[in-house]
């Protein structure tokens, strides 16, 4: 039998009530659970320092030397102060807790190592509560001291740091290194040089030495994060092989005549390389499922139509020709992406239609009518265009902008507007790094557009805080006067929207007060789509110079002569959102300008935002940046995709050359055994579904 599979409670040391809290904070119910809670750090206690050479600011230090003097002190609190001496030096050493204890423990003719953090007390040093060991007894001496996380219910009940370390050194003797089974392929483990997990086990939880300790916890990042891919391209390997696809044979005379007659400019190499990863992709006999990113203002609407245009420009076997619908998540962008189309595709002879939940009925019926008899060859629209009652004739494409507003399920519904799947390209501008992508995006292949359209300024960013109010005034009017715009944006969320939706009409008031010679606009979720359009096409002509707006105008609106956006209660945005608020102005050919409006009372993190926003315009580093500010899992976009199994030692911002090195890894052992068959790989196959009934066993109970 594998006793790493026993039933955590009959461990030495544990029990029935330890395992009951090891099960509800730690997720911890068998032994291998137990082996798989890795040390979040480990301190060099093979290091013996000088007590004449501690200073205030050393970290957790090991001394070693006698107690000469001990003396209990009554007063506030009771407590029992020794003086404890090597030679070099001597600190003096506090207890506050278990004083009778600690009297028994300790005498002055026997050597003591004792580990702690020194500090300050008045002129003098001391330490307080340190770990005491007899020297000849000690067992943490001259290792790496593991550190385990644990929580405070734990701790009441005895489960420290080294009470679970103990636990897991019962744990190696009950069963030994040998009884800990290998849960990767052999051919893996050799061709990576990886440590045995029973070998990886003992360093990882307890390290003979740095090198050894490395290359443990090595073998558990490659592991974790190897098995994710693989998971993920097995799946792929399995859609694939199910998703026969609707198959365009050839780029079609839409999209030549658009080049030929429409074109307004030439499109950026990354434009042209990731429209000819789509036809490939749209050729090849299986459905596509790819991800888009693009940073804002990349030119991801004229990528969006060009593939549209190849859509149409195919029909199938019945000589039926395809359509294509692009879905956006507001009415505003929906409105803006079809009057973008319309522009570019000038005289054309393609049919356009607009529809969203604010189509009048007569319209909404003639459209509703035209897509089903195909005389409507590409619909814009929002969510309506899930909706049962749109019905396509011929459905070749789908495209989804800003995807991380739709859900994956509302995603699935597009699909089955066709017999066969429609291809599907999602579009986002929410930049996530190459191998988060892969990884939460596995099942859908990645195109970036790297390169923005040529003389594009950087935007200039600075933040202000918000006593220098009169100096931003001076600014804006000086840009006003050059004949620019600018955006004033104040954030709304439904959990504080009174007292924000208050602060956004002040604002309105106030920029209407200072800028009496100007004309100002206001947009906001409440405003009907009527009250909305107006106010957005007084700002979009020219008529008015400044727009005060909620995070509505947030995606996709494009005003090429707006110059400025100012940012209010910056400190309440995240990074991702910063930056495609930004994103709204440096369109033109004209410098622009993004200013941070704060508090002056900031967190550390919330600076730290606010100098990555200073410090880069680059949607690629910001989103790095986020990722090591919130943790992966926090990110926009990933959430709903999240990924297949937990991660226990990995990190995929710091680990991404493992991330790199795995997925290439799984790839070459899948084309190999493309569905893991051979009986080398049958253990691959247990430990995915092992990890799989884990992840569900415990989503269910938490
Ligand atoms: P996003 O990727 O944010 O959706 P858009 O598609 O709105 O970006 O494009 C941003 C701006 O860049 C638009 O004004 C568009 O007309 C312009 N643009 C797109 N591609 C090019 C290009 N190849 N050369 C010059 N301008 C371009
Ligand atoms: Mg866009």
């Amino acid at each position: 039998m594998d006793l790493t599979r026993k039933d955590i409670k009959y461990l030495i040391g544990v029990g029935n009530k330890r395992a009951e809290q090891l099960a509800a904070d730690m997720h911890i119910a068998t032994y291998d659970d137990m082996l798989q809670m890795y040390p979040y750090k480990y301190v060099d206690r093979s290091h013996i320092y000088a007590i004449g050479s501690l200073r205030a600011d050393m970290p957790y230090v090991q001394i070693r030397g006698r107690f000469i003097s001990l003396s209990t002190v009554e007063g506030r609190q009771k407590r029992m102060v020794a003086q404890f001496t090597d030679g070099t030096g001597s600190i003096e050493i506090v207890w506050f807790k278990g004083l009778d204890y600690i009297k028994n423990q300790i005498n002055s003719t026997d050597e003591y190592l004792l580990f702690g953090k020194p500090t300050a007390y008045g002129q003098r040093l001391n330490m307080t509560h340190p770990e005491m060991e007899k020297e000849g007894e000690a067992t943490e001496a001259g290792t790496l001291q593991p550190f385990y996380n644990t929580s405070d219910k734990m701790k009441r009940i005895g489960l420290n740091s080294k009470a679970i370390h103990k636990i897991i050194r019962n744990l190696f003797k009950e069963i030994g290194a040998q009884g800990i089974p290998e849960t990767l392929p052999q051919s893996i483990v050799e061709r990576c040089n990886l440590m045995s997990r029973s070998e990886a086990m003992m360093q990882i939880h307890f390290p003979q030495n740095v090198t050894n300790l490395e290359r443990a916890r090595y073998r558990f990042k490659f592991e974790e994060l190897f098995y994710i891919q693989l998971s993920l391209l097995r799946n792929r390997n399995i859609n694939r092989t199910r998703q026969a696809g609707l198959v365009f044979h050839k780029a079609g005379s839409y999209i030549n005549q658009f080049y030929k007659e429409c074109l307004p400019f030439e499109p950026t190499g990354a434009q042209k390389r990731v429209v000819k990863e789509m036809m490939a992709d749209m050729s090849s006999g299986r459905q596509m499922n790819r991800l888009l990113q693009g940073d804002v203002g990349s030119g991801k609407t004229l990528v969006a139509l060009m593939v549209m245009l190849i859509a149409i420009g195919n029909t199938d076997v019945n000589g039926k020709r395809y359509q294509a619908c692009i879905m956006a998540p507001t009415e505003i962008l929906a409105t803006q992406h079809y009057e973008n189309l319309r522009q570019l595709l000038g005289q054309m002879n393609v049919r356009v239609e607009l529809l969203t939940g604010s189509t009048k009925k007569k319209a909404r019926t003639a459209i509703l009518e035209g897509l089903a008899d195909g005389h409507v060859d590409i619909v814009v629209g929002t969510h309506a265009l899930i909706e049962d009652t749109v019905v396509f004739r011929n459905l070749g494409l789908a495209v989804v902008d800003e995807q991380h507003r739709f859900g994956v399920a509302q995603r699935a519904r597009l699909w089955k507007k066709a017999v066969l799947p429609p291809h599907i390209l999602v579009m986002t501008a929410t930049p996530i790094p190459r191998t988060l992508a892969m990884t939460v995006y596995g099942d859908l292949d990645v195109s970036v557009i790297d390169e923005l359209p040529p003389g594009r300024k950087p935007v200039l960013t600075e933040h202000y805080f918000h006593n220098s109010r009169n100096s931003l005034n001076r600014f804006i009017r000086s840009q006003l006067q050059e004949g620019r715009q600018c955006y004033v944006v104040y954030p709304l969320i439904e959990e504080s929207e009174k007292v924000d939706f208050r602060n956004l009409t002040e604002g309105y008031q106030y920029m209407q007060d200072a800028f009496k010679e100007y004309k100002v606009c206001m947009v906001h979720g409440k405003l009907s789509a009527e009250e909305k359009d107006r106010a957005m096409h007084e700002f979009v002509s020219g008529n008015a110079q400044i727009m005060v707006a909620t995070t509505v105008i947030e995606v996709g609106v494009n005003v090429p002569n707006a110059s400025v956006m100012i940012i209010e209660s910056a400190e309440r945005f995240g990074l991702s959102q910063l930056h495609q608020l930004r994103g709204r102005v440096g369109r033109g050919a004209d410098q622009s300008y993004c200013i941070l409006m704060t508090a002056y009372q900031l967190s550390q993190e919330t600076r730290k935002r606010m100098e990555v926003m200073v410090g880069t315009t680059d949607g690629f580093e910001i989103a790095e940046a986020d990722m090591r500010l919130r943790g992966p899992g926090n990110i926009e976009g990933t959430q709903q995709s999240g990924l297949p199994f937990t991660l226990h030692i990995s990190d995929l911002v710091k680990d991404a050359q493992v991330v790199q090195y795995t997925r290439e890894k799984a790839q070459e052992l899948l084309a190999a055994d493309p569905f893991l068959q051979s009986a080398e790989n049958a253990i691959a196959v247990q430990r995915l579904s092992q990890l799989a009934t884990e992840n569900v066993n415990w989503s269910k109970i938490s």
